[in-house]
């Protein structure tokens, strides 16, 4: 399970070594950027999201997976006909190498400022190595980020006409954060959100109910999940693209399928209410392994 660092794992039956496998071999596929909508870019792997969102005044990507994809997303953000200098801001879902490894290299090599919550930028700082992660000493490190400022649950950043809006959503990690924005095609715009891994997966001894360690963590969990439920969300993306089907649905977008298979209303719903699940199923395995 050690390299299972936030799989939505969405069958039950699925072994999780074959799955881990796969799934790790997909983290680091190239995939041809694409336009998501309007000004909002996948510019990620096969398996693993970043996303750029552009503005004549610059850019801004969220997270930047793997430290040996940095190279790979570069490439993909030329590839699109757009500068890497022109990034002013780089985001972050969670501090896991899966969608933070890159980060410290594609900050430098943009110059872009790295903006994180305040619990996301202390395990940035730290590389991964945090505490209070529920996967800590089992999730692996990455290049630690030397420089983060900080933004505020529900604060708005503004990069030129873009403006992305942060939503605290602690739960897979402490400093979790999920990201909405509006993309605007002429007059036509919609809500884009991207929300975090929700997925309750931790190393052999954490448990998210041990108020006594860590109190408020499944009251925060559980506020997390309904706060996706409530994004703004005409168009999901996930850090993970297949927690969300995300590139099933492009693709018969692509094929000319009406209506807008990217486009779901109740996308961030169904999202939370998976989590929710996954963590009612958690919460009862840790109940019966310590009943007191
Ligand atoms: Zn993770």
């Amino acid at each position: 399970m050690k390299r299972l660092i936030c799989w939505a794992l969405t069958s039950v039956a699925m072994t999780a070594a074959l799955s881990a496998h796969s799934e790790e071999a997909s983290w680091t596929q190239p995939q041809k950027p694409f336009q998501i909508y309007a000004n909002t870019y996948y510019v990620g792997t096969q398996g693993l999201s970043a996303i750029l969102i552009t503005s004549a005044q610059g850019h801004v990507l969220i997270d930047a997976p793997m430290e040996h994809n940095a190279s790979m997303i570069e490439a993909n953000i030329r590839a699109l006909g757009f500068r890497i200098e022109d990034i002013r801001v780089v985001l972050n879902s969670h501090a896991h190498s899966d969608h933070a490894g890159g980060i410290a290299e594609l900050a430098r090599v943009s110059g872009a400022k790295v903006r994180a919550s305040v619990a996301g930028a202390k395990a940035l700082k730290l590389g991964g190595k945090d505490p209070e992660d529920p996967q800590y000493g089992e999730a692996p490190l990455f290049p630690a980020v030397t420089d983060v400022g900080l933004v505020r649950d529900g604060e708005t950043i503004h990069v030129g006409t873009t403006e992305l809006v942060a939503h605290y959503t602690p739960g897979h990690t402490p400093g979790s954060t999920s990201w909405t924005w509006r993309s605007c095609d002429q007059e036509h715009c919609l809500n884009i959100a991207y929300a975090d891994s929700l997925t309750p997966l931790s190393s052999d001894g954490f448990r998210f109910s041990d108020e006594a360690k860590h109190p408020h963590r499944v009251e925060d969990y559980r506020q997390a999940i309904a706060t996706v439920a409530a994004l703004p969300c005409d168009i999901l993306i996930t850090p993970h693209p297949d927690a969300s089907d995300f590139l099933e649905r492009v693709a018969k977008r692509d094929q000319g399928v009406k209506p807008n298979p990217l486009i779901d209303t109740q996308a961030c719903k169904a999202y939370a209410a998976g989590a929710s699940v996954k963590l009612a199923a958690r919460l009862a395995k840790e109940k019966t392994e310590h009943p007191h």
